[in-house]
C-alpha cells in the first residue's frame, strides 16, 4: 500500500514527507483503512511497529475545527505521552496557524494551575495524557470529555499493570456510547477482557 491510497489532508502528506515516511508499515497498512472507517480496533503490536502513526494519521484526518475535545489518547507513562505528543505536534505544525488543531498535554507532575487557566480559555481538540490527570481535570469541571468521539488506549497491558484501568474506565464512562475506541497492547491479558467487552462492540482485532 501507499499513503496516497488513503486520500488524506494535504497537511498530513506534508508531515509524512517531512518525516521521510515513504510507505506505511505493516501495522499501519492493516489499521489505517479500518480506523478511517470509524471502526473500533484492538491492535496487538509492539513498540517500534509504527503503531503511533497508525492511530495519529486517521485521527488528524478526522479532526475538525470545532473547539471541543474530539479525541482522547491515554498512556500509562509520562514518557510515552511525551512521545505521542511530539509525533502529534509534528503533524499539527503543518497546518496554517488558524487551522492548527490544539493539543492538550496532561500528565502527572505538571503545572495543573496553568492547565486550568488554558482550559478556561478554550478546549483542545486532541487530548494526550495519563489517565489520572485527564480524569482530575475532568472532575474539576475544566476539561469537557463528553464531546469526544474517539478514545485511544495505548499500552493497555501496562495501563492495567499500573492500576490505571479504573481511571480509564471512568474516562470511557463519560463518553458517548457510539464511541470509536482503539486499544493497543503488546499482549491482551485475561484481566483486560471485561473492559474490552464493556466498551467495544464488534471491534476489528488485529494481531501483528
Ligand atoms: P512506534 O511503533 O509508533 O513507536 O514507531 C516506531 C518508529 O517508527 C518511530 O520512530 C516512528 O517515527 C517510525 N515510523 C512510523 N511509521 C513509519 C513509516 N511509515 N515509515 C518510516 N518510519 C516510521
Amino acid at each position: 500500500a501507499k499513503f496516497t491510497d488513503y486520500n488524506l489532508k494535504s497537511e498530513i502528506y506534508a508531515a509524512l514527507a517531512e518525516m521521510h515516511f515513504d510507505k506505511p508499515t505493516p501495522v499501519q497498512e492493516k489499521m489505517i483503512p479500518t480506523i478511517l472507517q470509524g471502526r473500533s480496533v484492538v491492535g496487538q503490536s509492539q513498540t517500534g511497529s509504527g503503531k503511533t502513526h497508525a492511530f495519529l494519521i486517521p485521527i488528524f484526518e478526522h479532526l475538525t475545527q470545532a473547539s471541543e475535545v474530539q479525541v482522547i489518547i491515554t498512556t500509562p507513562s509520562r514518557e510515552l505521552a511525551a512521545q505521542i505528543e511530539h509525533a502529534a505536534k509534528q503533524i499539527a505544525n503543518q497546518f496554517v496557524p488558524e487551522k492548527q488543531p490544539k493539543i492538550g498535554y496532561y500528565v502527572g507532575g505538571t503545572d495543573k494551575a496553568r492547565q486550568v487557566n488554558q482550559l478556561d480559555a478554550g478546549q483542545p481538540q486532541l487530548v494526550i495524557g495519563t489517565p489520572g490527570r485527564i480524569l482530575d481535570l475532568s472532575k474539576m469541571g475544566k476539561l469537557d470529555l463528553h464531546t469526544a468521539k474517539t478514545l485511544v488506549i495505548d499500552e493497555a497491558d501496562m495501563t492495567l499493570d499500573g492500576g490505571f484501568l479504573p481511571d480509564v474506565d471512568s474516562i470511557a464512562g463519560a463518553l458517548p456510547s457510539d464511541l470509536q475506541m482503539m486499544v493497543f497492547s503488546a499482549t491482551i491479558p485475561q484481566k483486560l477482557q471485561p473492559f474490552l467487552k464493556k466498551y467495544l462492540n464488534n471491534p476489528v482485532v488485529e494481531e501483528i
